[in-house]
This record gives C-alpha cells, sequence and structure tokens, in this order.
C-alpha cells in the first residue's frame, strides 16, 4: 500500500501541467513521471491495428526536458514507407530514425524511445522489442540512464498501450504504470 499511496502523490504534484486527454505513466520507484500529450496520441491512435490487414507500424518519440522529474513527451515521428513492415513486425529505416533525430535535435528536442503498434488487445513487448530498446540504448550517449518502448494494443478506447522502460546501469526491463 505504502507504494500506491507514493505514486499517486508523485502523480497529483504535477495535476496542474496536465491536459484531459494527456496520459500519465508513473516511472518504477521513482517520484518521477512520464506525460504523454494528446497531440502525440492521437497520431499513434491512427496507426492501431484494428483490422486483419493492418501492418505494425512505429517510431520515435522527443521530449524536451529529459533530465527532469516530468519527462513530457511532445513529438513523434514515424511510421515510414520505407521502414520494413508486417503484420507482427516493424523494423524502422535506420537512415530516417537518424535523420529525425538531428532535425529534431535542433528543435531543442530529444529522443527519448521508440513506439510500434501490436496486433492484440493487451499490447506487451517481445524480447525482440526489448532488445531492440537496449540497443538504442548502447548506442546513445552516456547521460542517457534509460529508454523507453512503447506498444500500442488494437483495443480499447483509448487504446491500451504499454510502457517499458530499459535502464542502462541495472540492466532492467520494467513497465510503468498507467495512473
Ligand atoms: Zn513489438
Amino acid at each position: 500500500m505504502g507504494d500506491i499511496t507514493k505514486k499517486y502523490r508523485c502523480c497529483d504534484h504535477y495535476e496542474a501541467i496536465l491536459k484531459i486527454e494527456d496520459r500519465v505513466f508513473c516511472f518504477p520507484q521513482a517520484e518521477a513521471l512520464l506525460v504523454l500529450r494528446s497531440a502525440v496520441l492521437e497520431h499513434m491512435y491512427k496507426y492501431t491495428q484494428s483490422q486483419p490487414s493492418d501492418n505494425e507500424a512505429g517510431g520515435q518519440l522527443f521530449s524536451r526536458n529529459i533530465s527532469e522529474n516530468v519527462i513530457v513527451v511532445e513529438e513523434i515521428t514515424g511510421p515510414y514507407k520505407k521502414d520494413d513492415q508486417s503484420r507482427t513486425h516493424w523494423k524502422p529505416n535506420k537512415k530516417q530514425l537518424i535523420a529525425d533525430r538531428e532535425s529534431m535535435f535542433s528543435k531543442g528536442l530529444h529522443v527519448v524511445g521508440l513506439w510500434h503498434t501490436h496486433p492484440e488487445p493487451i499490447p506487451h513487448p517481445s524480447f525482440i522489442d526489448r532488445d531492440t530498446c537496449e540497443a538504442h540504448l548502447r548506442l546513445l550517449d552516456s547521460a542517457y540512464t534509460g529508454f523507453l518502448m512503447l506498444t500500442l494494443g488494437n483495443v480499447g478506447a483509448p487504446p491500451n498501450l504499454s510502457v517499458y522502460l530499459s535502464m542502462r546501469n541495472e540492466h532492467s526491463w520494467k513497465e510503468l504504470i498507467e495512473r
């Protein structure tokens, strides 16, 4: 129970900055929050795999304030036609990933994670997703302590969304809890 109380206290503290369509996740064992802005979410929801013919889609997430207690994701990129896509697989185009990071960086935005869709109601990242997230983190500047992987399911209003964090020092893979 102690943890639950702490979680809600940490969320309530930042209530003022939130809008109703934003979604908020609490980082594990930390008084820190991830805020997904409504515009970012609306973009992602367009690619929900609600039809059997829909392929996986994905891209990157960007924030201005990566060292603070509230990480606000305010920009999103992808998917692109040159990504490698099927119903159960998504691999981004590497050149495009780098180009997007550079153009966002010039606007003061830093990559904080990847997002992608799954053709399942309760989205759960695969072992490959974890490997991908860890590989990205290894290649980033050592100032990055973690990197996120978002997985969007195909059911729910708003659609179910899972958020996992890969931590560099602990080699851990932990789920963020939606408040
Ligand atoms: Zn996946």
